[in-house]
């Protein structure tokens, strides 16, 4: 069973004017159709080809011999959620138990998005910033190139891109600029609170 790209959950150009429809036919309908097709080729004929995709990446994860499997894998996982993370008029502030739970594991949400856009901005090189459910408490972090919270043992609640490839061609070297714009107007945080509670 090959895997397979996933639709955007909006139109392609749904995001603008702060993610473009440039950006989002390179990164869905390039970069992660790449990662899809480099994974399928990968694990065909092998006794991966038949497994989900969590599934694989936690199977490889660590493997040295199966880095190109774990790097494309994770990647597709990554990308399929992060176009969940986002929604047309999102950010702003979530409500309810998300809220209380910011509050309460990170002390607000200023102290939130403090924690992210640093996680963000200070991720060097290729990777993502993440607020994850870690032993039942939320947590901001960052992570390397592809790699997943779910293999250090953590839940993914919400993640963002900050290869040079999610914001090169709106932002150029301007991160800080869409780690903002992503925080203000893109966050989709019904998502975000469905994963926390369906945790
Ligand atoms: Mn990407």
């Amino acid at each position: 069973m090959a895997h397979t790209l996933p639709p955007l959950p909006y139109d392609i150009d749904a995001l603008e004017p702060h993610i473009s429809r440039s950006t989002l036919e390179f990164h869905h309908g390039k970069h992660h159709q790449t990662y899809v097709n480099n994974l399928n080729a990968l694990v065909k004929d092998t006794d991966l080809a038949d497994q989900s995709l969590e599934q694989t990446i936690k199977a490889v994860a660590g493997d040295d011999a199966k880095l190109g499997v774990f790097n494309n894998a994770a990647q597709v996982w990554n990308h399929s959620f992060y176009w969940q993370c986002m929604k047309p008029a999102g950010g702003g502030e979530p409500s309810g138990a998300l809220a209380d739970r910011i509050t309460a594991d990170l002390g607000g949400f200023t102290a939130f998005v403090d924690a992210f856009k640093k996680a963000g901005a200070t991720q060097f090189g290729s990777g993502w910033a993440w607020l994850v459910l870690d032993n039942g408490s939320l947590k901001v972090s960052k992570t390397l190139n592809a790699d997943n919270p779910m293999v250090h043992g953590q839940l993914p609640l919400l993640t963002m891109d900050v290869w040079e490839h999610a914001y090169y061609l709106d932002y150029q070297n301007r991160r800080p600029d869409y780690i903002t714009t992503f925080l203000d107007k893109l966050v989709n945080w019904d998502f975000v609170a469905a994963n926390l509670a369906a945790a």
